[in-house]
C-alpha cells in the first residue's frame, strides 16, 4: 500500500540534552542542601565498545555536575573481588549510583554481582527489587533505556493509554521493562520474540511499535501500520562500519508517524535516564521528596 504520511522525526539527541539540562538543575538543587550526587561506574575488562559508552557516561555526568569515578578491573578479577569491590560502593555514602557496564567479560557471573547491589543504588534497575518494583507498581528505580523511550515519547505528547503497543524483543534490559512502562500507562501490550510467529502481522497491529533485539533492519517496512510511531532501538554495526537500527529506515519513512533514528534515537535517552536515576537515587537516600524522572 502506498502512504505519503510526512514522519515526524523523533530526535533523541535534542530531547536528551533537555533531559539532561533539566538534571543537572535538579543536581545544582541538591548540592544547593549539602548533596553531592556520586555515580560510580564498574568497568571490567577491555570490550571497545564499553569503553566507548563508558567514557560518554562520564563525561554527560560530569557536565551535569555529578562526582562521577570509573572503576577499572581487569578481565581476570575474581568473582568474589567484584562482589567486594560492589559491597564497597554500597557500604560507601558518597556514592549514590552504582553502575556494573555489561557484558561482563567471559568466566564471569552478571546474576550474582546484580543482586549485590544496594537496589537504592541500582541506577541501572537490574536487581530484583527493582524488577519486582517495576512490575508491582511501586517505588524503585528503573532500567534508563525502556525508562528513555517513554521519557521520548512524553515530551513528543504520544499518547499511550489504550493504544496498541507491540514490543518486539523480550530482554531483561529492554523488551520486558518496556512492557512493563508500557502497561502501566494503560497501553494494550504485546510482547514478541524470537520464537513468535507471524511476526510481521503482530507488528502491523501496532500504534506504537518498538524494536529491541539487534538485527539490522528486522522490521521491513511494510511491516509498520500507516501513521504508527516507531522506536528503533537496536543498535548493529553494518560490514561497511556505520550504525543501523532494527528498523528499515528508509522504508518506513513516509509509513510511519513517527520514528526515532539511529544513532540519535533512543541511545542518547540512555545517558539522559541514568543520570535522572542517579539524582533521583541521591534525592531519596537524602530524604528528600522526589520528582518525576527527566
Ligand atoms: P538481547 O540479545 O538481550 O535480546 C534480544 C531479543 O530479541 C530477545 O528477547 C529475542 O527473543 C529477540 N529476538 C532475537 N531474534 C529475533 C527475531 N528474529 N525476531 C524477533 N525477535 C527476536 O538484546 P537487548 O539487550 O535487548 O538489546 C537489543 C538491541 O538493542 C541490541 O541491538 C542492543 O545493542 C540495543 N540496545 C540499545 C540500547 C540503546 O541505548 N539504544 C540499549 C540497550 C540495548
Amino acid at each position: 500500500m502506498e502512504t505519503t504520511t510526512t514522519t515526524r522525526i523523533l530526535d533523541g539527541k535534542a530531547t536528551a540534552q533537555a533531559v539532561r539540562a533539566d538534571v543537572a538543575t535538579r543536581v545544582r538543587e541538591l548540592r544547593a542542601r549539602g548533596v553531592v550526587p556520586g555515580l560510580t561506574v564498574v568497568l571490567v575488562g577491555e570490550d571497545p565498545a564499553s569503553q566507548v559508552y563508558v567514557r560518554n557516561k562520564d563525561k554527560a555526568a560530569a557536565e551535569a555536575g555529578f562526582a562521577v569515578k570509573t572503576l577499572r578491573l581487569p578481565a581476570t578479577v575474581a568473582q568474589a573481588e567484584l562482589e567486594r569491590v560492589v559491597d564497597g560502593l554500597n557500604a560507601d555514602p558518597a556514592v549514590h549510583g552504582i553502575l556494573v557496564q555489561l557484558p561482563l567479560p567471559r568466566g564471569l557471573q552478571v546474576e550474582p554481582v546484580l543482586h549485590r547491589l544496594d537496589p537504592g543504588k541500582d541506577v541501572d534497575g537490574l536487581h530484583p527489587r527493582n524488577v519486582a518494583a517495576l512490575w508491582s507498581g511501586e517505588r524503585g528505580l528503573v532500567p534508563c533505556t525502556p525508562a528513555g523511550c517513554i521519557e521520548l515519547l512524553d515530551r513528543h505528547q504520544v499518547p499511550l493509554e489504550g493504544r496498541r503497543a507491540v514490543v518486539i524483543g523480550r530482554s531483561q534490559l529492554v523488551g520486558k521493562p518496556l512492557a512493563a512502562l508500557l502497561l502501566a500507562r494503560h497501553a494494550t501490550v504485546t510482547v514478541a520474540h524470537s520464537r513468535s510467529r507471524d511476526l510481521a502481522e503482530i507488528a502491523r497491529e501496532a500504534e506504537i511499535l518498538v524494536a529491541a533485539v539487534g538485527r539490522a533492519r528486522l522490521v521491513r517496512g511494510d511491516w509498520v501500520r500507516p501513521g504508527a510511531v516507531v522506536l528503533d532501538v537496536g543498535i548493529n554495526r553494518l560490514d561497511d562500519g556505520r550504525l543501523c537500527g532494527d528498523v528499515d529506515f528508509p522504508a518506513a519513512l513516509g509509513r510511519a508517524g513517527a520514528i526515532t533514528p539511529v544513532p540519535g534515537g533512543v541511545g542518547p535517552m540512555t545517558i539522559a535516564m541514568l543520570l535522572s536515576n542517579t539524582a533521583l537515587a541521591a534525592a531519596r537516600a537524602a530524604g528528600f521528596s522526589e520528582r518525576p524522572a527527566g
